[in-house]
């Protein structure tokens, strides 16, 4: 199995290629990222040492360098996590989510094209989002066959990718596979997420901003657990499908936000309910979706995927890796 990862300088990424090492039918890894201010090699540090993985900083939107870095490597199996990813920056700036999200993936669509005329058993999984489907009222779940409604540059373009694998499928035969998830939390994220801003804010005593009045409910998944419903999924998923990837871990923000300020004072010594002090409401954000959440009972029942992690213990254990990350970056 020689598989590409996109984007495995990033958050998901860089947790799916140490996953992936960890695997031992994998003969070959190559992490194509471009590096962009999300992309970071220190993110993957120590990986360099195992022969079976190799980095190639190429631009998912120079379709000639995708499609030269998938036939060097006789690429088997494409796991595509390159994306712009942060919400507000898409409302800030939009084109670059069209140019990478939308033209990237159709450039990386062509290039699988290109290598795998003739069906070989190779296999192409893209990674997407639960924004796809819009904003739920206080019931209901997002299940496969869910109508998308996009409602903000970053899940319009995720959208525009899906239809593009979808399609891609369908005219072509390429074998492809899908999968929506929830918001991820875990180590390696990216400063200007929430998790990592609230816990970064807490450490340093410094407001923590909530958007509007906090009760935007989202949908948290470790990302290990991610990474294993991806592995699954590319394992073992039905050529052509869309899997939803959740927990059942609806929380409202003010909630989360509140859990990871107690954790941080719990983690750092500090008195009970100082950093809750912190919390700081700030104007919300335009279009901002209401609620998220996952009906991922046929990745479980079809191929009997689990969560692992438990919230509580799961943030307390990500809020001590950014601690501790900190101080190491603090004491040099
Ligand atoms: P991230 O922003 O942390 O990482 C994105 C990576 O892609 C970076 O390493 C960046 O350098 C790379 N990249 C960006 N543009 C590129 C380009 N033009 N060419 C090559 N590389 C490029 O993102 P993430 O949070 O790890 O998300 C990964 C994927 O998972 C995305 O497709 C995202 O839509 C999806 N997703 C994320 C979440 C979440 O909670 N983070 C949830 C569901 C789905």
């Amino acid at each position: 199995m020689r598989v590409l990862v996109t984007g495995g300088a990033g958050f998901i990424g860089s947790n799916l290629v140490r996953y992936l090492l960890a695997q031992p039918q994998l003969e070959r890894l190559v992490n194509l990222d471009c590096l962009t201010y999300a992309g970071n090699l220190q993110n993957l540090a120590g990986v360099d040492g195992d022969a079976r993985y190799v980095f190639e900083q190429v631009d998912l939107r120079d379709a000639d360098r995708v499609l030269d870095t998938m036939r060097r490597h006789a690429i088997t199996r494409v796991m595509h996590l390159a994306a712009e990813s942060h919400v507000d920056r898409s409302i800030a700036a939009p084109g670059a989510f069209m140019h990478t999200n939308v033209i990237g993936t159709f450039n990386l669509l062509e290039a699988a094209r290109a290598c795998w005329p003739s069906g070989g058993g190779e296999r192409l999984l893209h990674v997407s989002t639960d924004e796809v489907y819009g904003s739920l009222g206080r019931e209901g779940l997002f299940s496969e066959s869910t109508p998308y409604s996009p409602r903000s540059p970053y899940s319009a373009s995720k959208a525009g990718a899906d239809m593009l694998v979808r399609a891609y499928h369908h005219t072509y035969g390429l074998p492809v596979l899908v999968t929506n998830c929830s918001n991820n939390y875990g180590p390696y994220q990216h400063a200007e997420k929430l998790i990592p801003t609230v816990i970064g804010a807490a450490i340093r005593e410094e407001p923590i901003p909530v958007y509007g009045d906090g009760m935007n409910v989202r949908d948290w998944l470790h990302v290990e657990d991610h990474c294993r419903a991806l592995w699954t999924v590319l394992e073992r998923g039905r050529v052509g499908e869309t899997y939803n990837v959740g927990a059942n871990n609806e929380w409202a923000n003010l909630r989360l936000v509140e859990r990871i300020a107690d954790a941080v004072d719990e983690v750092m010594g500090r008195r009970p309910g100082r950093s809750r002090e912190l919390i700081n409401f700030v104007p919300d954000r335009a279009g901002h979706d209401r609620r998220y959440a996952i009906d991922a009972s046929k990745l479980r029942e079809e191929l009997g995927w689990r969560p692992e992690h438990e919230l509580e213990a799961g943030l307390r254990d990500t809020v001590r890796w950014y601690v501790e990350r900190a101080r190491a970056t603090a004491t040099g």
